[in-house]
């Protein structure tokens, strides 16, 4: 009898969290992410636009979800907030499906906003692995914010979080 060639291992997907019902499903690497929809709702696994985020919602999408989650904690209230949404907006497009985009209320999610110890608005947080990888305050114009994701991003594939997040 032949030696069997060692089977090819299977190839490791990449838990995303869908961003309308939060079902978790695995994507093959050579899978188009942004044209896969959830086998849970159907929609798609990335819309282009930041979903928002609840206390209810951060579990999936933080422990669960293997996709780095940039969150912009903003206020209706808060000029400056404004100013960055659509710049916050059409980077989402831009980044996905590297990244995941979410906004928080903080008047109406005070848990998360408390959580993260939100002092100021806008206040962006990066995470990966259930961890913060990098955080920066104060609206920031697309090119100062394309270039803080790409270093966020870097420091998330190099392992280097900062500082352990878990679940409030
Ligand atoms: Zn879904």
């Amino acid at each position: 009898m032949n030696a069997q060639p060692p089977s090819t291992p299977p190839v490791p997907g990449r838990t995303v969290a869908c961003p309308t019902c939060d079902g978790l499903t695995s994507l093959a690497p050579e899978a188009d992410a942004k044209a896969a929809a959830c086998p849970s709702c159907g929609g798609p696994l990335f819309t282009g636009h930041p979903m928002a985020l609840t206390a209810a919602r951060f579990t999936a999408h933080t422990a669960h979800s293997q996709v780095p989650l940039v969150i912009d904690f903003w206020a209706d209230w808060c000029g400056p907030c404004k100013t960055m949404a659509p710049v916050f907006e059409s980077l989402a497009a831009e980044f996905e499906p590297h990244v995941r985009f979410a906004k928080v209320d903080t008047d109406a999610e005070r848990q998360l906003a408390e959580y993260f110890r939100i002092s100021t608005i806008p206040t962006l947080s990066f995470i990966h692995n259930r961890r913060e990888v990098a955080r920066v305050a104060g609206a920031m114009f697309a090119g100062d914010l394309r270039r803080w994701l790409y270093e966020a991003l870097s420091k998330a594939q190099d392992g280097a979080a900062v500082e352990p997040r878990d679940a409030p």
